[in-house]
């Protein structure tokens, strides 16, 4: 087959080719699931939206072996990323975020990986770039999902080659729709949005100018949140770190129609430039009612969009893509249980929910900050503690799926289970409670306990002595379950895990643990998705519902 045929039939069909749909290519890539996607517009993209890459999301890139290509696709690494208010560049820092460089981040305690400047025009051709080396991957530019039918057996698409001019039908197993806000598949299953809607009507200017950096003396940062008598009226996003720069107005929809003005109003002066992009757009806080029906679900923005301030959108897709695929591909391969899918939406619906709320809430607290000559004399003062820090990296890790029926709660955790999400877990982000992401910790010979996880189940073994794990292997195997066990004899490690026994799913979350085994039949069934949900799971709120 030619880089550019259409086959009739692929295991799973992803539409559309942003970052979500490319990520949930490279995850089932890496596992060897066949997938086809397709991307109706030429694969170009002309806006950088997305700029920073969560500390989560490079967990992700680490585990493709990207991770260093994104950290260093383009800003350069003795810049901060410091977030600076001004009431224009050459006018009063007003207060100033401190940030790391890329270089001083060094290693730290709860992450293999850093968050990062890698914005879109860089980030998704990454992505493309390694989805498309992987042998079970094809990628389809200039070519549309139409529409879809479905029954217990498959998906039947209908699709067209735009370039071609054709119409091709595809048989899948499944069919994800990745395909943003409009697209199609949510649409066609009818399912609705619930949130609060529109929440401003903003303007990107998307600008070359190799001059503005030397017109001001507040040096590089990330953001620059303008702030004047109006108050938070827009921020300036350092794009490469050199010459390209995005200016979002907050809601403003005029600015457009005068976007010279408005470049004006941000340096205190005229400046030579030039607009490669200008777009109006509605910042919205929505989440799907559902995230799919039977065989044909959804993610990343066809799921939940959220106000850009956080860095939250498409974190909150990549993790989507993460929890997705290797459920599909144990559908595909056999082994996942009847229920295994069905938890997606219950496990990441509640993320979905608190994220979006995030994203909200710091947009709102960046609109209320008062106008300049409009505050106590103390103002500039407050406004560091004012300004809202943009859900912390380790904020955005301390996510869990409590309560979810393919994770074995502790004997004695009804109480924890049921707790809202994140509640006491500050002093330890990561514990290993079932449901949270299962923590980093370096291991002697430099990897992370992260870079043991991947395409199956692994079973960590603590302590020296390890204790043996034989039922529980043995239960894997009859089931067809991937499984591999690690002993680990460092006591730090150990101690950061807690049990001495903990299994990890293959997208790195903890589904068990404890110090001997029970019923091992029962383990593996339960988080393969093979028992039905008990209906106590069924009553029991997911905690990341909780209020944020
Ligand atoms: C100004 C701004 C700044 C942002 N900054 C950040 C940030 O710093 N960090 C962060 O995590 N997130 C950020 N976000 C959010 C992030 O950009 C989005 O969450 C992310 O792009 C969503 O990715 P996606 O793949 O789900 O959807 P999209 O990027 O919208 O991609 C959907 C794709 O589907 C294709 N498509 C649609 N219909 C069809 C069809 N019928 N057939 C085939 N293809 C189809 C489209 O052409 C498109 O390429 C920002 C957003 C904005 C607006």
């Amino acid at each position: 087959m030619t880089d550019t045929e259409i086959p009739a039939k692929t295991a799973v069909l992803i539409a559309g080719g942003g970052p979500v749909g490319l990520a949930l290519a490279c995850e089932l890539g890496h596992r060897g699931v066949d997938c086809l996607l397709v991307e109706k517009r030429d694969g170009s993209i002309t806006l950088p939206r997305m700029s920073a890459v969560s500390a989560r999301n490079m967990e992700f890139c680490r585990r493709w072996g990207i991770a260093d290509e994104v950290r260093n696709a383009i800003w350069p690494p003795s810049h901060p990323g410091d977030f600076i208010y001004v009431d224009n560049l050459r006018g009063t820092e007003l207060a100033r975020i401190k940030k790391p460089t890329l270089a001083e981040w060094g290693k730290l305690d709860y992450t293999p990986e850093g968050g990062c400047q890698c914005p879109q025009i860089y980030f998704d051709p990454i992505l493309a770039r390694h989805a498309a080396s992987l042998a079970s991957v094809k990628l389809r530019y200039l070519v549309r999902l139409d529409g879809f039918e479905q029954d217990e057996g498959g998906v039947r698409a209908q699709i067209t080659d735009v370039a071609a001019e054709a119409q091709h039908t595809i048989a899948a197993r499944y069919l994800v729709g990745c395909d943003g806000p409009a697209g199609v598949v949510r649409k066609a299953l009818g399912i609705g949005l619930g949130g609060r809607g529109v929440l401003a009507r903003s303007v990107n200017i998307f600008f070359r100018s190799a001059e503005l950096a030397a017109l001001h003396d507040k040096g590089w940062g990330r953001i620059y949140r303008l702030v004047d008598r109006t108050g938070c009226w827009a921020e300036l996003i350092a794009i490469d770190g050199r010459e390209l720069w995005r200016l979002t107005v907050f809601d403003d929809v005029a600015a457009a129609e005068a976007p010279a003005a408005a470049l004006a109003r941000v340096a205190g002066t005229g400046f030579p430039h030039t607009i490669l992009s200008l777009s109006t757009w509605e910042r919205r806080d929505f989440v799907a009612e559902r995230y799919g029906e039977g065989r044909v679900l959804i993610a990343g923005d066809a799921a939940h969009e959220c106000s850009p301030t956080g860095g939250l959108g498409m974190h909150t897709g990549l993790e989507e893509a993460m929890n997705l695929a290797w459920k599909l591909g144990a559908m595909v391969e056999g082994w996942g249980g009847a229920h295994l899918v069905d938890t997606y939406e219950m496990e990441r619906r509640p993320i979905a929910m608190r994220n979006v709320a995030i994203a909200t809430r710091t947009f709102g607290a960046i609109r209320s900050i008062p106008g300049t000559g409009t505050g106590p004399a103390d103002w500039r003062g407050d406004l560091g503690r004012m300004a809202p820090t943009e859900g912390s990296e380790q904020e955005k890790m301390d996510y869990a799926y409590d309560g979810s029926p393919i994770c074995v709660p502790d004997a004695a955790d009804g109480a924890r289970a049921s707790r809202p999400h994140g509640a006491g877990t500050a002093a330890l982000p990561r514990a290993t409670r079932p449901g949270a992401c299962a923590p980093h910790a370096w291991l002697a010979d430099g990897r992370s306990t992260l870079d043991l996880f991947g395409k199956g189940f692994t079973l960590l073994r603590f302590g020296a002595p390890a204790p043996g794990a034989a039922a529980l292997a043995a239960a894997a195997q009859t089931r067809g379950v991937p499984f591999t066990e690690v002993a680990i004899a460092d006591e730090a490690v150990a101690a950061r895990y807690g049990t001495r026994l903990v299994l990890v799913r293959p997208d790195g979350h903890v589904a068990w643990r404890g110090d001997g085994i029970g019923d091992a039949a029962a383990i593996i069934d339960r988080v393969r998705g093979a028992a039905a949900p008990s209906a106590q799971d069924q009553r029991r709120p997911l905690g990341a519902t909780a209020e944020v």
